[in-house]
């Protein structure tokens, strides 16, 4: 019996690391899959249709939503965002964990629907260090950083209902911790029934 893949959500605002982080993690855990969003805003300079995001129009999404295509989906700063089902199933029924970097919406609609997933938020020390790594990035107007910050403002209420919560201080202890909550979570009795079930075999056959 195989063991099923174990869902991860990762959120954050911008600006927090966690896309550093979850590069970070597909390198470190060879079973760990990264699922790829599909979003209806245009590609930024650099990203590429398949690899960031699978780009499509409204039209498009609308119609993957009535058929009930997307795992989770969102509308995020005048968007939509959305997670393939498909894609997540079968890689976790083939053993694979998966990666979801996905908005705080998202990640409650996870949460209720799936309690197994384990959900991490990833946070700036300061709402000022974030604010200025929002400026030094340089990829945004003073505008959309306002929004960006009023959003992680709003998200402060909402992080107690992720199961873990890492302060990207120094991005090499952030990313241990984010090691060793999946590594722990791998370890729970709960996931791993399929080894439970080979033991019992083994110890019957002796
Ligand atoms: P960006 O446009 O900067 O790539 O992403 C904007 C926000 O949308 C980020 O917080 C990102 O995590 C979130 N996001 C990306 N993909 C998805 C998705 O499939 N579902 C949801 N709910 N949010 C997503």
């Amino acid at each position: 019996m195989k063991t099923k893949g174990m869902l991860l959500v990762v959120s954050g605002p911008s600006g927090a690391g966690k896309g550093t982080i979850c590069d970070a993690l597909r390198r470190h855990f060879p079973h760990m899959d990264y699922s790829v969003s599909m979003t209806t805003r245009a590609p930024r300079e650099g990203e590429k249709d398949g690899v960031n995001y699978f780009f499509t129009d409204n039209d498009r999404f609308e119609e993957l939503l009535e058929k009930d295509a997307f795992l989770e989906y969102a509308k995020v700063y005048d968007h939509y965002y959305g997670t393939p089902k498909d894609y997540v199933f079968n890689r976790m029924d083939a053993g694979h964990h998966v990666m979801l970097e996905i908005d705080i919406q998202g990640a409650m609609q996870i949460k209720k629907a799936y309690s197994d997933a384990v959900c991490i938020y990833v946070v700036p020390p300061s709402l000022e260090i974030l604010s200025q790594r929002l400026r030094n990035r340089r990829t945004d107007s003073d505008e959309v950083i306002r929004k960006r910050l009023d959003k992680a403002r709003t998200e402060l209420d909402w992080i107690d209902k992720y199961d873990y919560l890492i302060v990207n201080d120094d991005l090499e202890i952030a990313v241990s911790k984010a090691k060793a909550v999946i590594t722990a979570e791998a370890c729970r009795s709960r996931r791993n029934s399929g080894i439970i079930e080979n033991l019992k075999k083994m110890y019957t056959l002796q």
